[in-house]
């Protein structure tokens, strides 16, 4: 459990695919800095369970259920979530899926669907929240991008064009809207141990304790991230302490991006 604090004292945020790892942790971590926050997950299940753990550490927490991936549903969420809380202060784009192969191994509706939810996850939600935002001519937008962004990695064709895209539009949002007083920077994590990468390393892997041995040796850190690792960056773009960053990419991935192994 992270440290409490007032870091985000009066911010209400709503942070997408909060009901497992990276955007669990960081809805414990910003309700614990005294955030309001706003959990949703297209998993009912988990998300009320992120918001039930919230409330019992003494935090505020609601979960709203919705699919990153559906205009209607993400546009209801948008509104239900202003006309509980009034505004959204931090919006965190985290919901995700991966997609392994290489290019010719990925079939169509795999590519589509790590496209819809990885990209139209990250511009749907954005597009019903940044009028409230724009109109309160403040807010934060921290958009989920990964390492893969900036690195080849065998057999991620479709994840990587999907976080290479979110960077890009990280940036690109960035100038529209600094006008607005809004900042939008993206993280970009190495490999985190999470839900997501056990099933990708069980699904992908004859012998998965090999593929972490791997990982592992690919860090600098020689060890694989943990999801308080991303939280504290998310935490640090959320807050006013980051106030300066605008259109960043924040790197939390043990080296992977600009060291080298030997
Ligand atoms: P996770 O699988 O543990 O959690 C992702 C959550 O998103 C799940 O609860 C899932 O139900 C939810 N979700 C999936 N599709 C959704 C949809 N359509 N609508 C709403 N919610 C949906 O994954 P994680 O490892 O915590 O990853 C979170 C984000 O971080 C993803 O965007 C992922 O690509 C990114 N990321 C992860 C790593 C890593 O190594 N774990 C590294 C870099 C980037």
């Amino acid at each position: 459990m992270s440290a409490t604090g007032q870091r985000l004292h009066n911010k209400t945020a709503l942070i997408t695919g909060a009901g497992s790892g990276i955007g669990k942790c960081s809805a414990l971590t910003f309700a614990l800095q005294g955030a309001t926050v706003i959990v949703n997950d297209l998993d009912a299940g988990k998300g009320k369970e992120t918001a039930e753990e919230i409330r019992a550490a003494g935090g505020v927490a609601s979960f709203i259920q919705a699919d990153v991936t559906d205009p209607a549903s993400v546009e209801a969420m948008a509104r239900q979530a202003l006309e509980r809380h009034g505004r959204i202060d931090v919006l965190f784009n985290n919901a995700g899926i991966s997609g392994v192969g290489a290019l010719h191994e990925v079939e169509p509706d795999v590519w589509d669907r790590v496209m819809r939810v990885n990209i139209r996850g990250v511009y749907l939600p954005s597009k019903y929240v940044l009028p409230s935002m724009m109109e309160r001519k403040s807010g934060v937008i921290i958009n989920m991008s990964s390492c893969v962004a900036e690195i080849g990695l065998a057999k991620r064709a479709s994840y990587s064009a999907t976080k290479g895209a979110v960077l890009a539009l990280t940036k690109s949002m960035q100038v529209d809207y600094a006008p607005y007083g809004i900042r939008v920077n993206a993280l970009l994590p190495g490999t985190i141990l999470t839900p997501f990468v056990e099933n990708y390393l069980k699904q992908s892997y004859e012998d998965p304790e090999a593929a972490v041995e791997s990982i592992k040796k690919r860090q600098l850190s020689g060890e694989l991230g943990r999801p308080e690792d991303v939280a504290q960056a998310a935490l640090f773009l959320a807050s006013d302490e980051s106030k300066f960053m605008m259109g960043s990419p924040l790197y939390i991935d043990g080296g992977v991006v600009f060291g080298k192994n030997a």
